[in-house]
């Protein structure tokens, strides 16, 4: 049985169909931005950001059309998995243990709340953080997903729906991997640089939000359908 809604207003909203419309839709977008990712990743990482993410979301594509899980909790394990057996970069770890932590937190209900999805997201973040040791302000990927989820939660209490919350994490997202510019890299390859990481926009973050807004996208059709 599924755990009945903290709020019953609340729709159950997200399920398997649509985080495979997210996958779809996360692919292209990756495909379409490989090249600037990688660009980011030049300056101050080793300009393989864009072909790491690429490999890892079109062999979770593929992965997933062949087999398609039928809970959203299951897409975001099977995204993970396929996310750290094809990626070999840090990114392919990190962003691995975000989607299964998160998937696994949904834990097999047919269908999540965004209110459950955005808790599912804070474990899966936790994961990433514990995993990687990054705090906000060390020019990472959390430098996106920390504001987003804030404004995910922020949203969700001002009685927003699905799409409008996954509009403003999107959002959050976005203005957290612009606001890493200033920052001085304290983890990751562009650490090494020190100083000479000022200036440049993290590749991690930047993928982040273009992942956030992918779902932010797809669940804006999905309301408007
Ligand atoms: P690699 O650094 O191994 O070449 P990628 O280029 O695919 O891997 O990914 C780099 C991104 O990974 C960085 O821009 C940053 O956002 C993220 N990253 C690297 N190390 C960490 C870490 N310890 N914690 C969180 N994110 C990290
Ligand atoms: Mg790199």
């Amino acid at each position: 049985m599924n755990a009945v809604p903290e709020q019953p207003d609340q729709p159950a909203d997200i399920d398997a169909a649509l985080l495979l419309r997210w996958l779809d839709t996360a692919t292209s977008v990756i495909e379409r931005e490989a090249a600037h990712l990688t660009e980011l990743d030049s300056p101050i990482g080793d300009a393989d950001h864009g072909n790491n993410m690429r490999r890892g979301f079109l062999a979770a594509r593929a992965a997933l059309q062949q087999e398609p899980p039928d809970t959203p909790g299951g897409v975001l394990v099977g995204v993970g998995r396929q996310l750290i057996s094809t990626v070999g970069g840090a990114s392919g770890p990190l962003y691995g243990t975000l989607l299964r932590r998160t998937g696994k937190a949904l834990g097999d209900a047919p269908a999540a709340t965004a209110a459950e999805l955005r808790d599912a997201l804070k474990a899966g973040v936790d994961a990433l953080a514990q995993l990687g040791g990054a705090v906000p302000e060390d020019k990472t990927m959390v430098d996106a997903l920390v504001p987003a989820l804030d404004a995910f939660t922020a949203a969700l209490d001002a009685g927003e729906g699905t799409a409008d919350a996954l509009s403003a994490t999107a959002r959050a997202a976005g203005e957290g991997a612009a606001a890493t510019i200033p920052l001085r890299a304290r983890k990751g390859r562009a650490s090494y640089l020190g100083d000479r990481s000022i200036g440049h926009q993290d590749p991690g973050a930047t993928s982040s939000a273009l992942l956030l807004t992918a779902l932010a996208d797809t669940a804006r059709e999905a309301s408007s359908s």
